[in-house]
């Protein structure tokens, strides 16, 4: 377990990252959507001011803190552009903390602390052309020759995957599976296009193949085999720390429906005086309040049990339909203007959309939250506190 850290750090960093992302993110996020480019100096800033490897130790260039300082990240920078903040999840979270969690002192000699600084971007590869969902039924195969492995089969919608040097790469290992570090030049290792995507447009996502790609012993990450618990392990935390991306973009959703309910007058009345409009804004900051709950909750059920599914999958669940419901809110109480491509509502809906697919769709979260309470419920007759 991480050591804790005091309410005042969080507070200071909370500060430091609102101060970086209104000066160096606010104003780049709408162009960030429409040219879908990747912001690759703002993001090895990051590294250089420590929030790309938050949960990295120092004496892996880290800055040494936990999962509670990685969601304070996500969530300001979700409220400014959750692409970025997407990007920034698939790096530290995906990539860098699994790397560093499960890797060996090689691997995290090596590795780490490029990740960490910037001066390296990550990626982690899952999902495949066949297997999304069925995550574990996979075709990409490490071959063991002589004192090596062999990779062979692809990878897709990789977020990061147009940039990253490095790839966190799961593989079927005969029966089990097992993680690889592959590196973007070994040879083997080529890439597709960028995908042209609907929201979230300049967090670059990708197909990664893997044409005999050689990699010495190494490159294992955690033990041969044991790929899968990682990837478990590994997909509780992601769920827990991308809701704060979600948070903040229901956050800045909430904001400027204020703004505009505020300011814009219709039949002599300002919009907020409407009984309506009253009722969505209500709404809106209730589904904004418990999903805030549901993620602290969330945080400290994580750095308890790495393993607790039912706690990371109900709160991405909540969350998630809670962002996409409050965009949606947003635009309908801008109206017309709100339906225009550059309105920021028009934005925050497409990209909350994602929220509901990623780190495993809504449909897999509510099968994953029904299991759990039906297994704890036959062990212990009761509901999880
Ligand atoms: C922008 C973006 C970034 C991504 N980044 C990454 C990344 O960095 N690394 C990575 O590995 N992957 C990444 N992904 C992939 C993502 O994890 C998958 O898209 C997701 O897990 C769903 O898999 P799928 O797209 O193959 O859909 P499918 O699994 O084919 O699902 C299609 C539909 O069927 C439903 N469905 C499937 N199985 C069941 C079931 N058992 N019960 C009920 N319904 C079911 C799904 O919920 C969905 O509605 C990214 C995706 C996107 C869009």
């Amino acid at each position: 377990m991480q050591e804790s850290t005091s309410p005042e750090t969080y507070e200071l960093l909370r500060t430091s990252v609102r101060e970086f992302v209104s000066k160096e993110v606010m104003p780049l996020a709408s162009g960030i959507d429409k040219q879908d480019e990747f912001p690759v100096d703002v993001f090895r800033k990051m590294g250089r001011l420590g929030f790309l490897g938050i949960t990295i130790p120092e004496e892996y260039g880290g800055s040494g803190m936990d999962y509670v300082a990685q969601a304070i990240i996500e969530e300001e920078l979700g409220y400014a552009s959750a692409s970025l903040a997407l990007s920034y999840g698939a790096h530290s979270n995906l990539c860098l903390d699994n790397l560093y969690r499960n890797g060996s002192g090689y691997i995290r000699d090596n590795y780490v602390p490029k990740l960490a600084s910037g001066e390296w971007i990550g990626s982690l590869c899952l999902t495949e052309p066949g297997s999304g969902s069925d995550a574990l039924a996979m075709k990409t195969t490490a071959t063991t020759v002589g004192d090596r492995f062999v990779m062979a089969g692809s990878k897709t919608l990789i977020t990061n995957a147009p940039y990253s040097d490095l790839f966190l790469t799961y593989a079927k290992t005969g029966e089990s599976h097992t993680a690889f570090v592959v590196l973007g030049n070994d040879s083997g290792v080529s890439r597709g296009a960028k995908f042209d995507k609907m929201g979230m447009r300049g967090s670059p996502t990708g197909e990664v193949f893997f044409d005999s790609v050689e990699l010495p012993e190494n490159r294992i990450v955690g033990e041969y085999g044991k790929g899968k618990d990682i990837i478990l392990g590994g997909l509780n935390s992601e769920r827990v720390i991308l809701s704060f991306i979600f948070i903040g973009l229901a956050r800045r959703a909430l904001e400027l429906s204020l703004k505009y309910a505020t300011e814009r007058k219709q039949s002599g009345k300002f919009l907020y005086q409407f009984e309506m409009i009253q009722e969505k804004l209500a709404y809106m900051y209730t589904r904004y309040e418990t999903s805030k709950l549901l993620a602290d909750k969330a945080l400290s059920a994580l750095a308890a049990d790495p393993m607790n599914s039912l706690s990371a999958a109900a709160t991405i669940l909540h969350v998630a339909e809670s962002a996409e419901y409050i965009a949606r809110e947003a635009i309908q109480i801008h109206g017309g203007i709100g339906y225009v491509r550059g309105s920021e509502v028009e934005r925050l809906l497409r990209d909350a959309i994602l929220g509901q697919i990623g780190a495993g769709t809504t449909e897999i979260r509510k099968h994953l939250v029904s299991l759990a309470l039906v297994k704890n419920y036959k062990s212990n007759n009761r509901i999880p506190d």
